[in-house]
């Protein structure tokens, strides 16, 4: 049982937001929606929603096209954040359960039991325009998912939250993680990729640029990061020699070195018979954001901003 999405293409006019965009997310898993500024992760999203249709490709869940899939099954929490402003934050969840045919009393229930949870329960006869953003983001999550869906979709879920409010998301995703939910978020804060996802893809330009479980993202890449350090100065000048190696940082404690198919230890071996002194030794995977970097020649950039939260009445439940 997976989300299936092949070959998926589609355009705007001139742009081709997604130029044959294939990927499989399986179900039960945390997975990251990575790429720039622009690069068709919104637009995938829409699609897996059937907000948007694709000019060619398809996308299932458990075999069945989205199109046809009871729209239960998806929660969202949208780019565009947005709240009703003037109803009462318990109103307006229960509201939206409403949509999925929750009763009152159940949707009340679970709404109190999240806010809560994200520990804003003296909130929920407050309008939500009293709401600060970050608050109103937590209600917004909540909207999506008091239903309970199968498949919670959220675009950058924790652009715009305090630390405090970032462990309560963190929290959150355990839980709905431990009840069986599929988690698809996009983000370009690769420490939250590192920390929470068992799987990512990386999209560029409306190409799929590379995919797959974390750890075989990072073995497939080639690469391998050590750290030397020794005693003394640090120069190692040495280190230009060796072939497959080249320095990254040359930091005081030790310097970074990005090796490519060359056996690490060969970098260890190098320093004893220099009769260096090693203080510090380590072998690690690269970085997702310097695999991100590499692959897509920039940096994943953080210039996304909440949309104001007293934006027109926009419903945050996939319309269909
Ligand atoms: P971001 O990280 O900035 O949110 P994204 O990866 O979500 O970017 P999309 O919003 O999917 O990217 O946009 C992909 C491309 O399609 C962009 O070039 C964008 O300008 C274009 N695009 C998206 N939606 C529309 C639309 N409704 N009309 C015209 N162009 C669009």
């Amino acid at each position: 049982m997976s989300l299936v999405l092949n070959n998926l293409v589609k355009r705007f006019g001139p742009v081709t937001a997604l130029d044959g965009i294939s990927f499989e997310v399986e179900r039960g898993q945390v997975f990251g929606f990575l790429g720039a500024n622009g690069a068709g992760k919104t637009t995938t999203m829409r699609i897996i929603l059937d907000i948007l249709r694709p000019d060619s490709g398809t996308a299932t869940w458990a075999g069945t096209p989205t199109t046809d899939v009871p729209r239960r099954t998806w929660g969202y929490l949208p780019e565009e954040r947005g709240l009703y402003p003037r109803l009462e934050v318990l109103e307006q969840l229960v509201f939206f359960a409403s949509l999925y045919a929750i009763s009152r009393k159940d949707a009340a229930a679970r709404a109190r039991d999240w806010l809560a949870r994200f520990r804003i329960p003296e909130y929920e006869k407050r309008r939500a325009e009293e709401l600060s953003k970050g608050n109103q983001q937590k209600v917004q999550l909540i909207a999506a998912i008091l239903h309970e869906p199968d498949v919670l979709i959220m675009d950058e879920p924790f652009v715009g939250l305090d630390p405090v409010n970032v462990s309560l998301l963190k929290e959150a995703f355990g839980e709905m993680r431990k009840r069986g939910t599929t988690l698809i978020f996009s983000t370009h804060q690769m420490e939250m990729v590192e920390e929470l996802c068992e799987a990512v893809v990386l999209i560029d330009r409306g190409k799929l640029v590379l995919g797959g479980p974390i750890l075989d993202v990072k073995r497939s890449s080639g690469r391998q990061v050590v750290r030397l350090g020794v005693e003394g100065d640090a120069e190692l000048p040495w280190l230009a020699d060796l072939e497959g190696v080249s320095i990254v940082r040359a930091g005081v404690d030790y310097t970074e070195l990005d090796v490519r198919g060359r056996d690490p230890q060969d970098i260890l071996a190098a320093a004893l018979a220099r009769g260096e002194r090693v203080t510090q030794f380590l072998i690690a995977d690269p970085s997702i954001e310097q695999i991100f970097i590499e692959r897509v020649g920039r940096p994943p950039s953080e210039d996304h901003h909440l949309a104001t939260a007293a934006a027109p009445a926009a419903p945050t439940v996939a319309a269909r």
